[in-house]
């Protein structure tokens, strides 16, 4: 918490003496001037300013928050500088939203690709620091310091837009990584269908399974990093459209 707040707090302290130079300066810049102002004026209550997150369900959900005939469209290991832009396009194209599950220093690295996912209305979503999949067996420290460092820094690259879910690198979810996401007002998020666009098939492979693994829930797992994404972006590029066609919307997972 004091971590999250002594940056805000360094962001705010920056803010105002660049509107104190903007004064002296005598520069008419009053949007600057009034939020400066009110950061100022709010002093040590300017932590309130970035709320700490409430308290979400600790258990890993699955479902849409959207009813009726829902999928949700989850897109993890990103953000990718070749691959994320192609992602977002193809999303576009079809008008379709999904929520982005992100590697804490691939997002610092790349904050200009988080903002635009959350620009486009887009969701985000923490997927630790260092993308270990064994960290289920590893103690509360390293799962709270990979958890939560890479909320901040995800958040941070996003200019302070909330991280809405967790989810654990290959699901190594624990009781008390979940619960700890929860309090920190991320919601444990699961799949129910796994392109396995990671592996080595075809596009017509991710496609077949998608097609044929959509009984078993809404949520579909896709990947925008960790290697040549090309065919990812070319099964989304097919199989949204024929989503739309079955009668399927696009919904969040439930928080
Ligand atoms: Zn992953």
């Amino acid at each position: 918490m004091a971590r999250r707040f002594g940056k805000e707090s360094g962001i705010i302290g920056v803010a105002a003496a660049a509107v104190v130079s903007l004064a002296v300066a005598g520069t008419l810049a009053f949007g600057n001037f009034g939020s400066g102002s009110q950061a100022e004026a709010e002093g040590v209550g300017a932590k309130t300013e970035r709320a700490a997150p409430a308290a979400v369900d600790s258990s890993i959900v699955h479902a849409s928050d959207r009813p009726g005939r829902s999928l949700n469209i989850t897109i993890d290991d990103g953000p990718d500088p070749v691959w994320t832009p192609k992602v977002l396009d193809v999303l576009k194209k079809y008008n379709v939203k999904a929520v982005f599950c992100m590697i804490g220093p691939q997002a610092k690295a790349h904050p200009d690709l988080v903002k635009k996912v959350v620009a486009a209305g887009h969701k985000l979503c923490d997927h630790t620091i260092s993308h270990n999949t064994g960290m289920d067996h590893q103690p509360e420290s390293y799962q709270s310091q990979q958890i939560l460092d890479a909320q901040k820094m995800i958040e941070d690259a996003a200019g302070g837009t909330q991280v809405e879910y967790y989810r654990a690198p290959g699901g190594a979810f624990t009781p008390y990584s979940r619960k700890l996401a929860a309090e920190h007002g991320m919601r444990p998020l699961g799949w129910n269908v796994d392109s396995k666009d990671f592996e080595g098939g075809t596009v017509q492979g991710i496609e077949t399974t998608v097609r044929g693994e959509l009984p078993n829930g809404p949520t579909v797992l896709f990947h925008d990093g960790g290697g040549d994404r090309s065919r990812t972006v070319d099964a989304l590029d097919r199989l949204l459209p024929w989503m739309q066609q079955q009668g399927y919307g696009f919904g969040f997972p439930k928080r």
